[in-house]
């Protein structure tokens, strides 16, 4: 940051904003955003943060400016002076933060808008109502902006920071005894709507009802009025609240634009005293974004907040759950690093996270559409949950839900719906992994099930390959993937019989043998199938790599992995396996061969999901064509 300092003001210093502020400011002011009331959201949730902070360090230090002042917000709108002026009791800022906060972004969602924006993703008005863009908002309604502070701390300098918006912005020293923030705004002259206090107290009902400290709101002579409720919604009997109440709620503390899928209201006393107000929300976007930015629980004790982003009353894999949490078993001077290990802590997240499993388990239940939505925005966390989390394994199997070749695209099926339906002889419960249900419904593994009909579950998550290796068993029965060298299946009729096969063993023999010479290290051997209907060949996983399941997804997640090799088998009754059987045995030159058999390998790749670089085998396929064709021509 350059600093410009301009003499003629005493004391006044002009900075320039950090880069990524001034493509903000740029893209705020140059944008015909039409829900420009979100700007007092910002800058009362910013308020509201900073009375939270100063409130928590009353707790414990009374060595402050103004220790006794009311703990509140108050705004003044004047439609002559075309201004609305915002103050605070919080925290404050001294100078340094005043530049950082103020010249630098800070807000992590203003980030990403900046990067989608960048990207030309998501409009304006997407990202502005999914996660706004904190304070640099203002500019959206100011042609100029003040904001005057004084830091709670005793030794520390009043500053004013004022900016219209453009590249600068600049300090001088204040006057002030109070402590807190007043932010001035003189409004744009498309934007007096907001000079009055009832559109005020409108706007602050819509988005800012519960903040927990009084708003007053004065018009220039008037009357000054309180315009928030200000109710702790989650210590209110869950009777007397209504839904339209909780998803107003959500909405304010989260900011998002859709009402939640899930909302859990939770208020126990033993074993411990909880009040908790925990929501689902309906888009997995949400969750994941939350997942880059800071996800956890707002945690309180007794009303006061004590830490935001509390990533320890549930586990990780809950992450996409927003809310707030209150106890009054937590010790009120407890310090944030000290939550971690209070006892009281466990216990609330063993009360929490079996509440949300018994709430999870009544949805699928009683509302199975809405459970499938839920499952397939966000099965993907339940999954990672199977992978890390043996404490709640049975409750968590049994919230998965799959597809399979008997449910096809249409329907999602339990394990416990699937056990009920297995075969009598049916040892296993088989599953499949690939990339996609359109390929995978193509594999090569499936010939036998298939044909047997026998239901094969369809896993094609990324995840899925992690949680198959921690779920080995479901009710007695084991789950097997059906890419597996050594699965044993039970003798049927519709297997390929090798007796009535038209190749002879010494010709199908010398077929392996040039398999093997063609493919050589690419493949771990070249055998029969005894499995094979429809496919003309598979490839296999040796029956040591224990691995194989998180191979898919390592292959995305670690550079320069190599896949292990596979087995590959072939079906010895399919007619492009003894059509080459029975070219080769005539000659053994036969060009045509070795080209055939390195397609049958690169496809068997393909339809495992897992060839490297498709575009390999054009080459490849031009020499099949060209031989092809020559034939047909020579004819
Ligand atoms: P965020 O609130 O997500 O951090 P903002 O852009 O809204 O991002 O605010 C930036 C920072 O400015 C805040 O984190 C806070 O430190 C500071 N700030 C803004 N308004 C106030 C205020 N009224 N009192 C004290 N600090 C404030
Ligand atoms: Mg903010």
């Amino acid at each position: 940051m350059t600093e410009i300092n301009i003499p003629t003001v005493p004391g006044a210093e002009s900075l320039e904003y950090r880069t990524e502020v001034k493509q903000l400011l740029d893209i705020l002011a140059h944008s015909l955003y039409t829900d420009r009331e979100i700007f007092l959201r910002e800058l009362l949730s910013n308020a509201s943060d900073a009375l939270n902070r100063i409130q928590f360090e009353l707790l414990t230090n009374h060595d402050v400016v103004d220790p006794d002042a009311e703990l509140a917000i108050r705004i003044k709108a004047d439609s002559e002076a075309k201004t609305i002026t915002i103050s605070d009791s919080g925290i404050g800022m001294n100078r340094d933060d005043l530049v950082q906060n103020l010249g630098t972004i800070a807000h992590s969602g203003a980030k990403t808008f900046l990067q989608n924006a960048g990207e030309g993703q998501s409009t304006l008005e997407e990202i502005i109502g999914q996660f706004g863009v904190g304070f640099y908002s203002v500019f959206m309604v100011a042609a100029e902006v003040s904001v005057t502070s004084r830091s709670y701390r005793l030794d520390d300098q009043a500053w004013t920071w004022s900016s219209t918006g453009d590249s600068k912005f600049t300090l001088t020293p204040a006057e002030r005894e109070a402590r807190g923030t007043t932010i001035e705004i003189k409004l744009k002259d498309d934007a007096l709507e907001f000079a009055n206090s009832w559109r005020l107290e409108q706007i602050i009902k819509k988005h800012s009802d519960y903040v927990s400290f009084p708003i007053y709101v004065k018009e220039k002579e008037g009357e000054e009025k309180i315009a928030n409720r200000r109710t702790a919604l989650w210590r209110q009997s869950p009777s007397s609240v209504k839904s339209e109440e909780y998803e107003e709620f959500y909405k304010q503390i989260t900011f998002d634009s859709e009402a939640p899928l899930l909302t859990v209201h939770m208020v126990a006393d033993a074993p411990v005293s909880v009040r908790a107000l925990l929501f689902i929300p309906a888009k997995r976007e949400r969750g994941m974004m939350r997942m880059q930015t800071e996800h956890g629980l707002r945690l309180y004790s007794r009303k006061i907040l004590i830490q935001e982003h509390n990533k320890d009353l549930l586990p990780e894999y809950f992450r996409f759950i927003d809310g707030v949490v209150d106890s009054e078993d937590l010790p009120l001077n407890v310090s944030r690093e000290m939550v971690q290990s209070n006892p009281v802590m466990r216990q609330m997240k063993r009360a929490l996270t079996n509440r949300i499993f018994r709430d999870l388990k009544t949805m699928a239940e009683q509302d199975a559409e809405k459970y499938l939505r839920f499952w397939q925005e966000l099965g993907a966390f339940l999954k990672e949950g199977v992978a890390t989390d043996t404490g709640n394994h049975d409750s968590l199997i049994d919230l998965l839900r799959f597809q399979s070749t008997t449910t096809g695209a249409d329907a999602w099926i339990s394990l416990k719906q699937y056990k009920e339906r297995m075969k009598d002889e049916q040892k296993a419960i088989y599953y499949v992994l690939g990339e996609d249900m359109k390929s995978v419904a193509r594999s090569p593994h499936l010939d036998y099930f298939l044909a047997n009909n026998i239901e094969v579950l369809y896993l094609v998550d990324p995840i899925d390959g992690y949680m198959t290796t921690m779920l080995r068993e479901y009710d007695g029965k084991t789950l097997q993937n059906i890419d597996d060298a050594g699965l044993e299946l039970p003798e049927t009729d519709k297997k390929p019989d090798s007796e009535s096969a038209s190749v002879t063993q010494t010709d199908f023999d010398q077929l392996i043998e040039r398999f093997k010479t063609v493919l050589a290290d690419r493949v771990t051997g070249v055998r029969e199938s005894k499995q094979l209907v429809n496919s003309p060949c598979r490839l296999v996983s040796p029956e040591d790599s224990f691995d194989r399941d998180l191979q898919r997804i390592r292959r995305l997640t670690e550079q320069n992995y190599e896949l292990p090799k596979k087995l590959l088998e072939l079906n010895r009754s399919h007619p492009l396996i003894t059509n080459l059987t029975q070219m080769i045995a005539h000659s053994t030159e036969a060009p045509l061969v070795d080209a055939a058999i390195s397609q049958l390998y690169d496809n068997a790749l393909l339809l495992e999901g897992i060839h490297p670089n498709p575009a390999d085998m054009v080459a490849q396929i031009q020499t099949l064509m060209e031989t092809a064709i020559a034939a047909k021509v020579k004819e």
